[in-house]
């Protein structure tokens, strides 16, 4: 199947994923594959990542007569060149893979390079053993050519006509000088949350951006950094913008390989959430959750990728992807949580469905506190009238803000009252949209002000209407502006916006006891149960016997503010249809089973596809793990169960770093690249990773990779 695009095509192809090429050594493209002068590139990247190398509980048996035999990961050890494809099943040889194609002879055989290698039952047979024999009795086998490829590789200089440069010691410790100042600048610039460039980088601009800007002020204040930046060659200055991309692509990279140190051969959970940037391009950033080796709970930023759709299928290829870049498994998932909240809800089950059938263990909790009221108010979103009145009153409450803000003296107080108290601005942005985003946790000031909103505009809704009234005639607005409080009066003077009013603070009421009490993270989880049956069973009832009462609330309230009520058993006509073809049913029927019936099943419905019998079943049992009632566990058992559990959201400690991703993403994004904006916010949330990476690490590293514009041999050698 990997076959069906030609090599060199798959080659040029961009990848999605953490990296630039496919590491699994049974899906990656050979060196042959790509134009001669990229492979050296690619070879460098292979051999900054080292040999693929995954863990697994149970390697696969093999095929055909081998059946009995496995792969044994000790064997990773014994000979570190090894690698395994987890796709194939085969084993490979990393440096004959990377110089099969030799620049002079001595081809090997390609079993341990294209075919793959299956044999088990010849491994560990005294000296016929097969690793022996790939690797030969002498210095000049194929495979030990190859190792000293790679080794002269490692040391050469990316560009021939640098080896005379190379010798002139003054020069590569000037480079590194260089090259130090504009790694400091970055790492500093990116936990800062500051841009890198500016909108005038010219030499002659006032103002060259933060990078080019803080550079020349590192120069002031040491004479040595000054000359050697002053003396830099042409090809050597490390402050060009592909150059500050290709270091902060190095520190994000040196941040995933530290994560995926930390996670070891823990399992872990993913947490995955939807972003749109201002592009409208669909992003998907994944987040792990493991314990570490110290036995500490992560949460570590992973990636952050573009899809080009949303399917299910292209969200779950993703997640593979970025996976598999970082030599983690599907097969170690152990639970997956998603943003529920967003408008892709459908998405989510799909990729949810999709997980489970290749990983049965990865079992989906949903991350009970976040953002169960957004997603329960999305829900109701789908009664057609629900989304309408939300629609309504936001819009009405705007006129009435708008106003207070800009006719403060004149509409006095009252209108900055409901303004305040009305707030329900984060309806709108709390529905997937345009969100780094629903990382960013709303405070918790405002977590818990849907149902308040809700309250208060039943409450304040006289003082409302005589406000709308007073702007609805006032001579000193715009027509515009009289027009709009009009159509609001309208909009709040019927008998639908009273109704949908009403029924919201009904069910808000119920759920929202819910929504707090499980962000409290004193919480323990045999309560939390208790108190979600106990929520389903309260709307049951009111789906049972909540229609009456809703029905005399609605009419009292609209008798006090004089809003006509309808003939319940007159026709219900829907607008939609034409008078000849309108259903015979009446308008209580309409409110009673197309609103109020449907707007409490999709309660139901998404609390129970949150809160299924397996993960509450699962949880009961995880209850019996609680540290605070027993020593004796392991504290992996924790991480799988309980900590599941406690919601797949951010700890305390990340909250804060979360908060400013607001600011990156609307200061910053759309003056980034897609990779830039990538390796940016890597290294920007994961800053206590980055921090500890001295300069000379990344020089290094940054070094190997033998960037195009790095002329100069750094490490001296
Ligand atoms: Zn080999």
């Amino acid at each position: 199947m990997l076959n069906e695009v030609p090599t060199q095509e798959r080659a040029q192809r961009p990848r999605i994923g953490s990296v630039a090429y496919e590491r699994d050594p049974g899906k990656r493209i050979q060196i042959d594959g790509y134009p001669l002068n990229q492979r050296d590139e690619v070879r460098r990247f292979y051999i900054s990542e080292g040999p693929f190398q995954p863990f697994m509980d149970n390697y696969p048996y093999g095929e055909g007569g081998n059946q009995h035999r496995r792969f044994q990961y000790k064997w990773f050890k014994i000979f570190p060149w090894l690698e395994f494809s987890p796709t194939t099943g085969h084993a490979y040889c990393f440096p004959c893979f990377l110089f099969s194609t030799k620049p002079h002879g001595k081809c090997g055989s390609d079993t341990f390079t294209l075919k793959g290698f299956q044999n088990w039952k010849k491994v560990n047979d005294g000296k016929n053993c097969a690793f022996l024999t790939h690797m030969g009795q002498t210095i000049n086998s194929a495979h030990n050519f190859a190792i000293s490829c790679v080794a002269d590789l490692s040391n050469k200089s990316g560009h021939i006509e640098n080896v005379i440069v190379k010798r002139n010691e003054k020069a590569v410790v000037d480079a590194r000088l260089r090259l130090k100042t504009s790694i400091d600048a970055i790492r500093w610039l990116t936990f800062q949350a500051c841009s890198l460039r500016g909108h005038d980088e010219s030499p002659e601009s006032i103002n060259q951006g933060n990078f080019l800007e803080m550079i020349k002020i590192l120069g002031c204040y040491s004479k040595e950094v000054k000359e050697v930046l002053e003396n830099a060659p042409g090809n050597a200055k490390y402050t060009s913008p592909p150059v500050q991309k290709e270091i902060l692509n190095t520190f994000a990279r040196k941040v995933q390989k530290t994560i995926r140190e930390e996670i070891g051969n823990s399992k872990f959970c993913i947490l995955v959430d939807e972003s749109r940037d201002s592009s409208k391009k669909e992003q998907m950033a994944i987040v792990v959750r493991f314990v570490d080796k110290e036995g500490f709970i992560r949460e570590r930023f992973l990636d952050i990728v573009h899809v080009k759709d949303i399917a299910a299928l292209t969200l779950k290829n993703s997640i593979c992807c970025v996976l598999s870049d970082n030599n983690l498994s599907l097969q170690d998932v152990r639970g997956q949580g998603y943003d529920g909240a967003s408008n892709m809800r459908g998405e989510w089950n799909g990729l949810k469905a999709l997980i489970l059938k290749e990983c049965p263990y990865a079992y989906y909790v949903h991350c009970m506190a976040h953002q169960l009221q957004l997603a329960l108010i999305a829900a109701s979103r789908e009664v057609f009238e629900v989304h309408q009145f939300l629609q309504d009153a936001i819009f009405s409450i705007n006129v009435v803000s708008v106003s207070a803000k800009r006719n403060d003296e004149l509409i006095d107080e009252q209108a900055a009252d409901i303004a305040r108290q009305v707030d329900l601005g984060e309806l709108e942005s709390g529905r997937g949209l345009n969100q780094i985003g629903t990382l960013q946790r709303p405070t918790d000031t405002r977590w818990s002000s849907h149902y308040k909103s809700i309250c208060s505009l039943a409450r304040m809704f006289g003082a409302t209407l005589s406000v709308l009234r007073r702007l609805a005639i006032d001579r000193s607005l715009s027509v515009y502006a009289r027009g709009d409080a009009k159509g609001s009066l309208n909009k709040l003077l019927s008998f639908n916006f009273i109704f949908v009013l009403h029924l919201m603070k009904e069910i808000m009421a119920i759920t929202d006891t819910l929504c707090q009490a499980l962000q409290k993270e004193s919480l323990d989880i045999l309560n939390a149960l208790d108190l979600i049956s106990s929520t389903k069973e309260l709307i049951q009832k009111l789906r049972d016997n909540g229609w009456e009462p809703l029905l005399q609330k609605v009419n009292s309230f609209c008798q006090k503010y004089e809003v006509e009520l309808p003939d319940m058993n007159g026709m219900y006509v829907d607008l939609s249809k034409s008078r000849k073809r309108h259903d015979n049913t009446t308008v209580e029927h309409h409110y009673r089973f197309d609103i109020f019936t449907v707007a409490i099943d999709q309660q139901l419905q998404e609390l129970n596809s949150r809160f299924s019998e397996q993960s509450m079943e699962l949880l009961t049992l995880a209850a019996g793990l609680d540290p605070r009632n027993s020593k004796s566990f392991d504290i992996g058992e924790i991480c799988l169960l309980v900590e599941r559990f406690y919601p797949a959201d951010f700890s305390n400690q990340d909250r804060d770093q979360l908060e400013s991703m607001k600011l990156i993403k609307t200061d910053l994004r759309n003056r980034m690249g897609d990779g830039y904006f990538r390796d940016y916010m890597i290294v920007y949330i994961e800053k206590e990773i980055a921090k500890k990476f001295t300069s000379d690490e990344i020089i290094d590293l940054y070094d190997l990779l033998g960037s195009r514009r790095a002329k100069l041999k750094l490490t001296g050698k």
